[in-house]
């Protein structure tokens, strides 16, 4: 199974994205979650990755491809992979299909959750709370919002032409959405 997972900062993708992947026995690859990795451990990657992150913007193209693409290639993808957080531009969907062919593998659905403006945002303020992030404060969540609304909802349409979308609605318990993700994955089989 190769998935993609897509939606707003605080739709909860992170979460769903570690449920889906253990049950299809895949790796969650969460950009995310790699870039804050190298920025705790000083890495080089960390150090360039970290002015972006805090101030809300993307971290460049080119350096978020360059990762994925490695990621990509370790043996533990081989089966399958959800990424989480990736692509979140055009540019990186063209270079994601590039890997694509260059593994000679294909996706079988994005997936895309949706939950309303005020929830997000109610989300993202409890998330800081309780996670302490660095960029769950106000301002660079606004910055996050507009940034998915300028560059990565556009690629929603992409997929939804290719056939390749699948829309869940992200309201409710965690439980719930995932019985709804499941459902809907179910349904392509
Ligand atoms: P996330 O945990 O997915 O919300 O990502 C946290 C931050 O990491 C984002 O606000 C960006 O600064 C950076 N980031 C994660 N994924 C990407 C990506 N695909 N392209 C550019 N920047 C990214």
């Amino acid at each position: 199974m190769r998935l993609i997972l897509m939606g707003p900062p605080g739709a909860g993708k992170g979460t769903q994205a570690k449920v889906i992947a253990a049950h299809y026995g895949i790796p969650a690859i969460s950009t995310g979650d790699i870039f804050r990795a190298n920025v705790a451990g000083r890495t080089q990657l960390g150090v360039e990755a970290q002015r972006y992150m805090d101030a809300g913007d993307y971290v460049p193209d080119e350096i978020t491809n360059a990762m994925v693409r490695d990621r990509l290639g370790l043996d533990d993808a081989k089966p399958g992979f959800l990424l989480d957080g990736y692509p979140r531009t055009l540019a990186q969907v063209k270079e994601l299909d590039g890997m694509l062919a260059d593994y000679d593998i294909t996706l079988d659905t994005v997936v895309s959750l949706t939950v309303d403006r005020d929830e997000l945002v109610k989300r993202l303020l409890q998330r800081a709370e309780v996670e302490g992030r660095a960029d769950d404060t106000e301002d660079v969540i606004r910055r996050r919002q507009e940034l998915y609304a300028e560059q990565t909802s556009p690629l929603i349409d992409v997929y939804a032409e290719r056939g390749m979308l699948l829309e869940i609605e992200g309201k409710g318990s965690v439980s719930s959405v995932t019985e709804r993700i499941f459902d809907g994955l179910a349904t392509l089989a």
